[in-house]
């Protein structure tokens, strides 16, 4: 199936990341947020992603002007609706996505595909709201999306060969590697990593070690780029919370149950980086531990 634009809903870290991979590999993008202040903060991202691609010798200033423009603005949905692929990043909340799906749906033309990015639910069930159960399917892009390597591609029950063998070949396209995953909470990546974050934050609440003393014992003794904590402000303390609620609600084990210690950060407001506060404080250079 061919594909030429691609609408992105939501231009928070990931759907920012996302439009930029999208117009490097020459597709025409729009990008759409329900915050305009977000809208803009994530151009001034890419901006700024492709502006450190050219200081590195990766690209030159005529490509940054070539991938700008192939990216589009646009401040409703509905003006998703020329697109052949809508991938939706918006918060990682159920109802908000079925919300989304169902805005888009009476302006899209019948061969639309339509693909999530979230950490953690249920394709089926998303994709049981939507006219389209067949030509749905996760398409799970990594954080930073322009420096991460994998995508992960989830069916759901009634997605059709066809449209997953297409995602493959958008993925291949886009200079990554995909991994298959079956349609079950948090699929591969958080199945594994999430529990390892909360199983930190546990150690913290605990008092077993420091935010600082935990971070540097995963980094030098597991050999592990980033510390847990550093990770998780990376990622996001509400995305943290909210794939550990769908792994415990979805998995029915207390194994997941998300540290109250995570659930007080999130309630406090102190997200992570993208709030300049969260299990370091990044007001300050290097970042002070808040614990
Ligand atoms: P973010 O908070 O940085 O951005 C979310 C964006 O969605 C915001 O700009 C917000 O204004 C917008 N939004 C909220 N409701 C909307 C709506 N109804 N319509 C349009 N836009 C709306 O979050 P993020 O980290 O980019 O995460 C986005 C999705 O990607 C989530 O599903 C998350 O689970 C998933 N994801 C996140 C990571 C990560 O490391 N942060 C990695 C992989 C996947």
């Amino acid at each position: 199936m061919e594909i030429t634009r691609v609408g992105i809903v939501g231009a928070g870290q990931m759907g920012n990341g996302i439009a930029h991979v999208f117009a490097m590999a020459k597709y025409e993008v729009l990008l759409y947020d329900n915050s305009v202040e977000n809208l803009f903060n994530g151009m001034q991202r890419i901006h700024k992603d492709l502006d450190t691609l050219i200081r590195r010798d990766k690209i030159s200033a005529q490509i940054k002007q070539d991938v700008l423009e192939r990216i589009g603005q646009v401040e409703r949905l509905r003006e998703l609706g020329s697109c052949d692929l809508i991938i939706e990043a918006a918060k990682e909340d159920e109802d908000v996505k079925k919300a989304i799906f169902k805005g888009l749906e009476p302006f899209l033309s019948e061969h639309t595909l339509l693909t999530t990015n979230t950490s953690s639910i249920s394709i089926t069930r998303l994709a049981s709201c939507t006219d389209r159960p067949e030509r749905f399917m996760g398409f799970h892009f990594m954080n930073p999306v322009p420096q991460m390597k994998l995508v992960e591609l989830i069916r759901g029950i009634a997605t059709e060969d066809p449209i997953y063998q297409t995602l493959q070949g958008i993925v291949t396209r886009l200079g990554k590697t995909s991994a298959s995953s079956e349609d079950f909470p948090g699929f591969i990546v958080n199945r594994v990593l999430m529990p390892m974050i909360n199983e930190a934050i546990y150690a913290l609440y605990e008092g077993v070690g420091s935010v600082s003393a935990i971070d540097k014992s995963l980094k030098l003794g597991a050999n592990h780029p980033m510390g847990p904590f550093e990770l998780a402000d990376f990622i996001g303390l509400d995305t943290c919370l909210a794939i550990m609620n769908v792994l415990h609600d979805g998995l029915a084990d207390t194994k997941y149950r998300p540290c109250p210690l995570l659930t007080k950060y999130v309630e406090a407001g102190w997200l992570g980086r993208k709030k300049m506060r969260g299990f370091y404080d990044y007001h300050v250079n290097p970042p002070r531990p808040t614990r």
